[in-house]
């Protein structure tokens, strides 16, 4: 059986990429994803894409105008709008 991710770790290591200096409008905790595409049929400037690990990825972010509805429509919490971008 796949290893439970906890709200503990998810922090952590969404934490730690962010101090690694991630800069992407979006962020996908892929451990939580479990890949229903949701997120990339709601966007609606095309910003995700599937990846090749069956997760999205944001292919085109500077398209993102940070709306929020790839948040909001995704069932598991797996994805979120960073708040801060850097310029
Ligand atoms: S915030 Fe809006 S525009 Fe940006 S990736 Fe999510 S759904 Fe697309
Ligand atoms: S909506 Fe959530 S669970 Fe579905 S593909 Fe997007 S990030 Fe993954």
């Amino acid at each position: 059986m796949a290893k439970t991710t906890t709200v503990e770790e998810a922090r952590q290591t969404i934490e730690q990429d962010f101090k690694k200096g991630y800069d992407l409008p979006v962020y996908v905790y892929k451990p939580w994803c479990k890949s229903c595409e949701i997120c990339v049929a709601f966007c609606p400037k095309q910003v995700l894409e599937m990846g090749e690990d069956r997760k999205p990825a944001v292919a085109r972010p500077q398209d993102c105008i940070m709306c929020g509805q790839c948040q909001l429509r995704c069932p598991d919490l797996a994805i979120f709008v960073c708040k801060e971008r850097k310029k």
